[in-house]
């Protein structure tokens, strides 16, 4: 009784071969990790497979002369052990999953195609009965069933769940490692196909999902790259510690920096010795420098860890231009710059984006030109270019005629703390932090930001941020600066109310004070409350014309209080304007109190001449006597 074989099993013997000694190797050199376990078992099952595989070839080859029950047990020991090598490989891409901190749904994953591998056991035993998939019989030899077909259905849902499960776990894992899986399921998909057409004397699969294991090992699964992958693992986490950590300090550090600033107005203000007031100055001076490095790390650090939200609306791009024009041009002129502003006619009149975000960029551009140009010039040049589907390239473009900068510190500029020549530019203050914000932004705004220079003549910074248009209409010939061009110097004590009432409501007993002292010399009744519920109580009892309402506060916030008050419908306050006062300097805030119903928004610090113009704008005309 002599055995045969079906097809030539040479390749498969390889196969084998390779798998049993990645397993000898594995087994011997790695320490046990979760991971390593699933491979380890996948690596049982392949071989297994494979074993069984040639097996079934003498099965095929010798059905009539082998008990056919017995050939059949060793076909269903192929089939079934090639499901379990597949069932292990999800396993494997779940745990692989799970270890990179993509979720702990390591058991809810593995479910399906452990059910369906039992469900290959249970289909191959009725088959044993049945033979509705294939038949051995000593007569008629080995034959297909009338449903052979069919059997290749459940193996391919085992290989389109493992490769779902690769695609929800792509956030987690590294691209090498996403491949490196696929490149065993292609060459299992190769191998069948291999088998079915040019070489159905072969059969190669069995080969080349060793040399798939094979990859897995050598790029997944050693133990450099597995170290290393702790090491990413842990630089990652320390990273998203450091940048919770900046967050939260930077929030903390604001409201001090903001009082400070606060006392130091009042000292400004009461005081008439020259010394003291030089003083007071000075710390606000390095107060405001502080605040800003302090907003800068908090954006950044947002831009960073990718949670800066980008909030969107509708907005006139000549006022953006406006606003920057009035908030360099006293600067440009006091260094004796020339500064102009050429803008495009046909630029439409009214865009949809984040406009905070973008005139944040634009003012750190000009700030950066006046900053570091000594004469000269300074021209921003704002054009609008269609890019198709309503949407234009807004594209900002600052030259200045200052020191320049290196070639070779070209790249520095939007580095991280990056100072090009800093032996040169140490006495110009700065932090490095501008550029490297304002690049991150125009990139959360879908946009970018590069820079051109040449060494001793000038700089030239050009962003890119597409935005929508709302209104296509062109905005015209423009005017530099506008109404607010020559708005006057801002000063104090801007004008007497003696009749007006104010509510301020702020849990924080030094901010109602400051406030109070703020308003001391325009003879305002100011009256204060510390908390949401107190606030209720007083517009019930009194009719004010204004009212200043701080947003966080313990208990009952100021949206919160804001809401309960206009639900009361009290009779004495109904239409008085309520103002959100608040640190959430946060851009993009503003709209949101506007939507949420507040008349208006003051940021704090509160400046006292900020102050006076948000109750001049909004106090009854016949309540104010303008000074
Ligand atoms: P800084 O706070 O130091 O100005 P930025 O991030 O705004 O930091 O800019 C990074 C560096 O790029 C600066 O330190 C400076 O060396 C260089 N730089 C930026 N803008 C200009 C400019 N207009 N002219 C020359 N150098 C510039």
């Amino acid at each position: 009784m002599g055995l045969h074989l079906a097809y030539n099993i040479d390749l498969d013997v390889a196969g084998l071969m390779i798998l049993v000694i990645l397993y000898i190797v594995v087994r011997t050199n790695y320490s046990v990790t979760d991971d390593l376990i699933q491979f380890r078992r996948f690596l049982v099952a392949a071989a297994l497979t494979v074993a069984a595989d040639i097996a079934t070839c003498v099965a095929i080859g010798s059905a009539r002369v082998m008990n056919p029950l017995l050939a059949s047990v060793i076909y269903m020991s192929y089939y079934d052990l090639q499901m379990l090598a597949g069932y292990y490989m999800c396993c494997y891409i779940a745990i692989l999953k799970k270890r990179r901190g993509g979720g702990d749904d390591y058991h809810s994953e593995t479910l399906l195609p452990g059910l369906i591998f039992v469900g290959a056991v249970i289909l191959m035993i009725i088959n044993l009965f049945m033979g509705f998939f294939n038949r051995f019989d000593r007569e008629l030899g080995y034959s297909h069933g009338p449903f052979f077909g069919l059997m290749f259905i459940l193996p391919l849902i085992m290989v389109f769940i493992s490769i779902s499960l690769l695609i929800r776990a792509r956030s987690v894992l590294r691209k090498w490692e996403i491949r490196t899986i696929l490149i065993l399921y292609t060459l299992l998909v190769v191998g069948i196909a291999l088998r079915v057409t040019i070489l159905p004397e072969y059969m190669p699969d069995g080969f080349l999902i060793a040399l798939g294991a094979l990859g897995i090992l050598f790029s997944l699964e050693t133990p450099d790259y597995r170290s290393l992958m702790k090491t990413m693992d842990d630089l990652e986490r320390a990273t998203r510690i450091k940048d919770n950590f900046l967050i939260s300090i930077t929030h903390e550090v604001r409201t001090p920096i903001n009082t400070m600033l606060g006392m130091n107005e009042l000292i400004l203000r009461k005081s008439d010795n020259d010394e003291v007031r030089e003083c007071a100055e000075n710390a606000v001076e390095a107060g405001n420098t502080l605040l800003s490095l302090v907003n800068d790390l908090l954006d950044l650090s947002k831009v960073e860890s990718g949670t800066q939200e980008i909030v969107n609306a509708e907005y006139e791009p000549a006022s953006l231009i406006n606003d920057c024009y009035n908030m360099i041009s006293d600067r440009a002129a006091s260094k004796g710059l020339e500064f102009t502003i050429i803008c495009e006619e046909t630029i439409p009149s009214l865009l949809k984006g984040d406009m905070i975000r973008i005139r944040q960029v634009m003012i750190n551009m000009l700030t950066n030109a006046v900053k570091y140009t000594d004469k000269g010039s300074i021209i921003m040049e704002v054009r609008g270019r269609e890019i198709g589907e309503g949407r234009v390239n807004f594209i900002i473009k600052v030259s200045d005629t200052g020191i320049g900068i290196r070639e070779e510190d070209l790249p520095k500029v939007f580095e991280k703390f990056g100072r090009a020549d800093l032996p040169r530019n140490r006495s110009i203050e700065g932090t490095g932090l501008g550029m490297p914000l304002s690049k991150g932004l125009c990139q959360a705004m879908n946009g970018d930001i590069e820079v051109m220079s040449t060494f001793g003549k000038g700089s030239i910074f050009i962003a890119t941020i597409p935005q929508e248009v709302v209104d296509p209409t062109p905005l015209g010939t423009f005017k530099i600066g506008g109404e607010h061009k020559n708005i006057a110097p801002m000063k104090y004590h801007l004008f007497n109310a003696p009749k007006a009432k104010i509510l301020i409501v702020d849990d924080t007993k030094l901010n109602l004070k400051l406030i109070k002292k703020l308003l001391e010399p325009t003879q305002v009744q100011v009256t204060t409350a510390e908390s949401g519920p107190k606030a209720l109580s007083l517009l019930e009892e009194e009719e004010y014309d204004l009212i200043f309402m701080d947003h966080l506060m313990p208990d009952m916030d100021g949206i919160e209080t804001y809401k309960l008050f206009k639900e009361s419908n009290s009779s004495f306050n109904k239409n008085t304007p309520v103002i959100m006062l608040t640190a959430n300097a946060m851009r993009g805030m503003k709209e949101e109190y506007l939507a949420m119903g507040f008349d208006d928004y003051l940021g704090k610090p509160v400046i006292g001449e900020k102050l006076e113009q948000m109750i001049i704008k909004w106090l009854p005309a016949d309540l104010i006597e303008l000074l």
